[in-house]
């Protein structure tokens, strides 16, 4: 087997590419000690697919481990209703469907075709407020930007010099305390911001 890119970590280069490094860091850590309250419940959620005893019916595969060649790409999904043909991932509670959750899937299905398995349907499932969301199949051009993706993912260099990543994203990230750009160049900023309004308001 070549060496295959995990979709996890593909998760994180889309978030940002240099959460990968401060993932494989805190892997060794106990999940508790730097979860934040929202992955905290996600995990605790989705427990019982990790254990594969969400179902019992054989017609559900749960937590399976794919593998797509085509693209290098390897990790699990989370539910395929054999019956249905119909691919599910879980979320805790979904706002809104960003770009990279239909990435998700689509690579779940990339890798279930390659193992011959017919995917007719994609779905997230809201765990929270009990909503579904159906997801369409990539067209062409959705395909290209996928693939393009993981082009960027195969040529990053994460000793790159030039660095930068929307400060809204590094405020919800669980690795902000330990990361370097959030410290030096996020932190400071919000500091001035906040000196500036209390510099206007006394
Ligand atoms: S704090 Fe910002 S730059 Fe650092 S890993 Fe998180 S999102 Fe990336």
């Amino acid at each position: 087997m070549q060496n295959y890119i995990k979709l996890s970590t593909l998760n994180d280069f889309i978030f940002c590419p240099k959460s990968i490094y401060y993932h494989n860091l805190y892997d060794s850590y106990e999940k508790k000690l730097y979860q934040e309250e929202a992955q905290i419940a996600w995990s605790i959620a989705h427990e019982s697919i990790d254990n594969k005893t969400y179902s019992t019916s054989k017609n559900v595969l749960q937590s399976l481990d794919v593998y797509c060649e085509k693209y290098g790409i390897a990790g699990k999904i989370d539910q395929f209703f054999t019956q249905e043909w119909k691919l599910v991932e879980r979320k805790n509670k979904i706002e809104k469907i960003y770009l990279w959750y239909k990435y998700q899937l689509w690579w779940q299905m990339f890798c279930l075709e390659e193992m011959w398995y017919e995917v007719r349907s994609l779905e997230f499932y809201s765990m929270q407020d009990n909503k579904k969301y159906r997801i369409y199949k990539p067209n062409i051009k959705e395909l290209l930007a996928f693939e393009e993706m993981l082009e960027r993912y195969r040529k990053y260099d994460m000793l790159q010099k030039y660095f930068q990543q929307n400060t809204q994203k590094c405020l919800k990230c669980i690795y902000r305390e330990l990361c370097d750009y959030f410290i030096w160049e996020v932190y400071p900023q919000m500091q001035l911001f906040s000196d500036n309004e209390n510099t206007k308001t006394n």
